[in-house]
Formats: C-alpha cells, structure tokens, sequence
C-alpha cells in the first residue's frame, strides 16, 4: 500500500454530506486525489460545488449498495443518512447502506489492498447505562425499535470491518463519532443543533423534546475531521473502535440558551414530546484517542456556534 503521507487516491463515500464535505476539502488541501462518491440521498452538490473544478477532484454519482469497482489507495466510508427523521424515513435502505455499503467497501478494499475507515457512531452504544462510555462498553441497544435501523447497521459494521481484519488481513480503522455539528449541516435534517439554530433566526419557536434535561457532548467538524486524518495515519497495532468527540457534556435546554443569546432570538421555547429510544446522556470517554492519535477537540461549543450560526444565517438570506 502506498504510504498516508504520499499523494494517495482517496476514495470518501458519502463524500456530499456534511462531514464528508469538510473531509473532501481537508484531504485536496494535503495534496491527495479525492473520488466522492454519493447518491445524494441526505447530500448536496452545494456541499461540493466549489470543489468540483479542483483538478484532484472527481464526483461520482453511485449507490454503496451496490459493487463499486475502482481502484484508490484509501477509503473512507461515510455514506449512511446520519439525522434521525433522515435514516427513518426509508429505514430498510438506512440498514442495507451500512451493511451491504460495508461489505462492498471491505471487499473492494481488500481486492486493492487500501486502508479503510469507518464512521461508525456513539449510537452503537444505545442508551447507555455507563457513563462516560469507554470503547470497551458494549451497549445498551434496542434490536427491534424505530433507531435499531442505524444503531444496529452500524454495530454490524463494525463486526464485518473487524471481521474483515481477522479473516482477510484488511487495514482497518473505526471511529466511533459522537455528536458533531458545524457549517453544511443540512438545515432541514432534524438534527438539534440545526434545528435549533434555522428555529432560532427564523423567530420560530425552539422545539425541545422532552424536557430538555437529556444530555449530548457536541463536537466542532474541525475537530472531528482532524480526528479522522490521524486515526487513519496512525500505523501502531490496531486499537480497535476509537471514540471521537467533545467530552463536554450539555444538557439540550443548555444549548437552547446559548443559541438564543448568540442569535440574541425572541424565539419561545416549546415543549415536544419525547422521541422513542431517546438515549438519556451521552458523553465520550477520549482518553484512548487521547493516548493513541495525541488528539483532542479545540473548538469550544460557544466558538462553535458562533461559527456554525454565521453558515446558517447566510444560507437562510440566500433563501433556501
Ligand atoms: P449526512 O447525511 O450529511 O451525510 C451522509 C452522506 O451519505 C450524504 O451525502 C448522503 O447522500 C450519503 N449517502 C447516504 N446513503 C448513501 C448510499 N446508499 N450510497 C451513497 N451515498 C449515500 O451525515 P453526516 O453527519 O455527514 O454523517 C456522515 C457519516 O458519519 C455517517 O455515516 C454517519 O452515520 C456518521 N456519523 C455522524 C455523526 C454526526 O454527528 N454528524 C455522528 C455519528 C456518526
Ligand atoms: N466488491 C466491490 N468492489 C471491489 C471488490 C468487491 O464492490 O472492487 C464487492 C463484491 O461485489 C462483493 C463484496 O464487495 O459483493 C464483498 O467482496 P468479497 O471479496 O469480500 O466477497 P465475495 O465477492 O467473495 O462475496
Ligand atoms: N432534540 C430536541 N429538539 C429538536 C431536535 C432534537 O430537543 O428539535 C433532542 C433529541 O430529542 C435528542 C437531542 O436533542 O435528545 C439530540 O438529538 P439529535 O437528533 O441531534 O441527535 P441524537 O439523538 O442522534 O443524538
């Protein structure tokens, strides 16, 4: 395999999204050739358009499901609808896109010898009675609920991604992404943070499900995406599942506050009624991406959110 730090063929499916987006654009600026792959399901082509003249940039319009013959030197896997109202909608293909995406990515990766990445998610930890969550907590998941589509795809991810290394030998890593928000977030994707946010300069009111007092820990794209680019260069002895995010936890009326006083809103907040399987808390114990990447996030929620709402406050005045 070629090494990270050459110009690699990079290959990020789901590479319209949001955080596919930031890494597209991350991994062009090292100097790599980057193959997007999307079916635009939950992507944009705005999240790409000013990376479709780069010369090292190439978009391909292709469902994971299906085989994908091509030949690169890196893969990371990203495509799966990440909102909950998104990957409940169809949640049939929000399964097969984990599972059948991942048996497609794994074999092309093993027929071409590439490394490969997975955005797996703190969701394989359901809702979770230890807390903060360690990378050896197995979870508390639900198998048959309205979330099991995506909590259980990307658990049976992991097992083919490890799988796959035990059998066959293929160069793995598994990231287990917590929360994380930021510019190119899809303003209609459900997801609090944007909600919040799109309700907040709208003047419409903030919708807090419940009563606000589950908690999340929101990590900023920067980070996370310099996550990614670390845990892939690492070459020590697999560690198995890495957990990234922010270990700053909040609880939701927190963050309703704090996006009103930055937006400086007259928005209510409104009371909504719990979703099912609604985990309780959520925060992630970093201490092996800590001692194995050195990494840690650097954005603060505040700083976040200032920059995440000056995104939204532009797309909202260009009108869509
Ligand atoms: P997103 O919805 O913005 O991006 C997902 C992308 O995958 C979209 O561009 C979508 O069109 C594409 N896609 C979906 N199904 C596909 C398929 N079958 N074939 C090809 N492309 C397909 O979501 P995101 O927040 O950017 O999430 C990216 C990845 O990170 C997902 O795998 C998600 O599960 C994971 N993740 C995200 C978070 C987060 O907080 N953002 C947390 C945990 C895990
Ligand atoms: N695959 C792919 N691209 C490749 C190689 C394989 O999409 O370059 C798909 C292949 O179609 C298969 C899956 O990946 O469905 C798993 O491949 P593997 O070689 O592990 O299994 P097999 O082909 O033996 O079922
Ligand atoms: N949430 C909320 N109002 C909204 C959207 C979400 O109160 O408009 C809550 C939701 O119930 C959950 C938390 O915010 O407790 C995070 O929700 P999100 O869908 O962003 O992510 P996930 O539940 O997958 O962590």
């Amino acid at each position: 395999m070629r090494r990270y730090n050459g110009c690699s063929q990079i290959l990020v499916t789901g590479g319209a999204g949001f955080l596919g987006s930031h890494l597209c654009e991350r991994l062009l600026q090292e100097g790599h050739q980057v193959l997007c792959v999307d079916n635009f399901f939950t992507g944009t082509r705005r999240n790409i358009e000013h990376l479709l003249d780069h010369p090292r940039f190439e978009l391909m319009r292709h469902d994971v499901t299906v085989p994908l013959i091509v030949e690169v030197d890196e893969i990371y896997n990203l495509a799966c609808p990440a909102s909950p109202v998104h990957y409940q909608h169809n949640p049939v293909q929000t399964i097969k896109t984990s599972v059948h995406g991942a048996i497609n990515m794994l074999g092309l990766a093993k027929r071409v010898g590439a490394r490969i990445f997975q955005a797996s998610t703190s969701e394989v930890y359901g809702d979770p009675d230890v807390h903060p969550q360690p990378e050896t907590y197995w979870g508390r998941v639900n198998p048959v609920g309205v979330r099991s589509c995506y909590d259980e795809g990307k658990r049976c991810a992991e097992t083919l991604f490890l799988d796959y290394h035990r059998q066959y030998g293929v160069d793995v890593r598994v990231a287990r992404i917590f929360n994380t928000y930021g510019p190119r977030m899809h303003p209609n994707d459900g997801r609090v943070v944007s909600n919040f946010i799109v309700q907040a300069l709208r003047g419409e009111p903030i919708t807090l499900y419940g009563e606000g007092l589950q908690t999340r820990s929101f990590c900023f794209v920067d980070d996370l995406v310099e996550g990614f680019v670390r845990f892939m260069r690492h070459d020590g002895p697999l560690p198995g599942p890495i957990n990234l995010g922010n270990p700053r936890e909040f609880t939701i009326v927190q963050l309703a506050e704090q996006v009103i006083n930055i937006t400086n809103s007259k928005s209510p907040i409104v009371h909504r009624p719990l979703p099912s399987d609604d985990p309780r808390q959520r925060r992630p114990d970093i201490g092996l991406a800590q001692e194995t990447l050195g990494w840690e996030p650097q954005v603060q929620l505040h700083e976040g959110l200032v920059r995440t709402i000056a995104y939204f406050d532009e797309l909202l005045r260009a009108g869509h």
